[in-house]
């Protein structure tokens, strides 16, 4: 197989820069993965995706997204499942001009303001490795055991700062929790860092394709939370995070073959103790297992609801107020009305959150009606008792030519029709691209209009079983109701 090893050099504790460069390694990528320089098409035009670092964006920014995407796509923006933003029906012929636009924003990787970075390739490969997860409520959520911020800047500096690193797949991802209520917890990520306290103070517990133990929503995740996973493998203080996850990313492009894009595909052919014992190069501290982390849980469950309304900060008065656009799709005006909210009562900054919504930190108590109201007016739902909030939904048919069925259109008709409470994800295909979590129930598309039911069962792999087949969307939400009910924890 070929090898793409390379000698492990000095350990090193912090981000070494070498500058990514024409000379960056150029592996093979997918087409099909957008970017900001990638702009990948659709069946509704072209989709390029502006990675938020650590889910925030300013006031400024959210101004120039806007106006970007009236003048160069559909004027549509989507919040992902990553905390990230992607503009759809990017207008033919307009794809530099939308690239240009955004990078002059501030919204593209460090290099693009190095003016010896020329080469568009290594820009778009220092792009694509942007994939560091926080919570959106990091630094302020008052359970937080650490402000993961100055590290999560700092990881992302590691990956762009590294021209090795631009071997990585588009979606290799990075989690870093720290033990925030607010958290999304339920997404694999290739390697996860999770804050854990004891007598000597924070450590990041990490694991490798998988997700941090919860005993909260986690706890239900089943097989797709750590299908492949390792579990909690041994822990470090904060300060040796960077030279950790240094020494992770070199292991897997150092042991996995040329085709191996994520670390559960390593996982398949190593055990996890022969990479820590790799990763033990390129480190001056001791990594070995640690058996007592074995049934390592997070401190506490995390609580996906307080994304919605307003909730009080860490220390200071404040709050942080949220609310969720329907489906995630962000209008230009809503855009700008939630840049102006943010610049108005809150400190200019809008956080996307991974649950396709956004949330506006430092609103002082006086402004919480107005700032609530105001995100009603533009449309977004701040309770998480209204229905639209637990629904996702892909592209569909209407964006994608893979989609049996027009998903977002039937998701909208569905939310009308269904109790609150109920999760409910609706997919065009199998390909599951809205959700990297297995939702409590499936509706997978089978023809126009009809689905196939499925609800989450740990003993089966993928969407779960199958409860009925062909549903309309009227027979969906009646059978729904009624499985709540009978099953209110489902
Ligand atoms: S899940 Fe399937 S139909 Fe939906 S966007 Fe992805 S590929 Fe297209």
């Amino acid at each position: 197989m070929p090898s793409r090893d390379a000698k492990p050099g000095a350990p090193l504790n912090r981000a070494s820069p070498s500058p990514v460069s024409s000379h960056a390694v150029t592996p093979p990528r997918s087409p099909a993965c957008p970017g900001l320089l990638r702009i990948v098409p659709a069946r509704d035009g072209g989709i390029c995706r502006i990675k938020l670092p650590g889910g925030v964006l300013c006031a400024a920014q959210a101004h120039a997204i806007a106006d970007a995407s009236t003048r160069h796509a559909s004027g549509v923006a989507e919040l992902t499942n990553r905390a990230n933003l992607q503009l759809r029906g990017v207008r033919s012929g307009h794809e530099a001009a939308l690239s240009a636009a955004l990078i002059g924003a501030g919204l593209g990787p460090a290099a693009a303001n190095d003016p010896h970075t020329t080469d568009p390739t290594a820009l778009t490969y220092a792009d694509d490795i942007r994939n560091v997860m926080i919570s959106p409520a990091a630094g302020r959520d008052p359970h937080a055991l650490i402000d993961t911020t100055p590290l999560c800047a700092e990881l992302l500096t590691l990956l762009q700062s590294d021209a090795r690193f631009a071997a990585l797949s588009p979606k290799f991802a990075l989690l870093l929790d720290g033990g925030e209520r607010l958290a999304r917890v339920d997404h694999p990520h290739d390697v996860w860092l999770a804050a854990s306290a004891d007598e000597e103070g924070v450590r990041f517990v990490f694991g490798l394709a998988g997700c941090p133990d919860s005993t909260g929503e986690n706890a239900n995740a089943g097989d797709h939370r750590d299908a492949n996973g390792t579990g909690a493998l041994a822990a470090v203080p904060p300060s040796r995070v960077p030279a950790l996850v240094r020494a992770l990313l070199h292991t897997f492009l150092g042991l996995a073959p040329a085709d191996a894009t994520r670390m559960r595909d390593l996982l398949a052919t190593h055990a996890a103790d022969a990479l820590l014992q790799h990763a033990q190069r390129f480190v001056d501290f001791p990594l070995a297992r640690d058996a007592s982390l074995r049934h390592w849980q997070r401190h506490l469950p995390a609580d996906a609801s307080l994304r919605l309304g307003a909730h009080a900060q860490r220390g200071d008065g404040t709050w942080h107020v949220g609310g969720q656009p329907p489906l995630g799709r962000l209008d230009a005006a809503t855009l700008n009305g939630l840049a102006a909210l943010a610049q108005q009562h809150g400190n200019g900054m809008l956080h996307a959150t991974p649950w396709q919504s956004v949330l506006l930190p430092d609103i002082a108590t006086n402004a919480v009606p107005a700032v609530l109201a105001k995100l009603s007016a533009l449309g977004l739902a701040c309770d998480p008792a209204q229905a639209i909030t637990h629904l996702i939904a892909c592209a569909g048919s209407a964006g994608c030519a893979k989609g049996l069925a027009d998903t977002k259109t039937d998701a909208l008709q569905l939310a009308e029709r269904l109790p609150a409470g109920i999760d409910v994800h609706l997919t065009g295909c199998p390909r599951s691209c809205a959700a990297a979590h297995r939702a409590p129930y499936t509706l997978l598309a089978a023809a126009p209009g009809r689905y196939d039911l499925y609800r989450r069962d740990d003993e089966r792999p993928g969407f779960g079983q199958c409860v009925a087949p062909q549903l309309t969307i009227d027979e969906a939400a009646a059978l729904l109701a009624r499985l709540a009910r009978s099953t209110p924890h489902a």
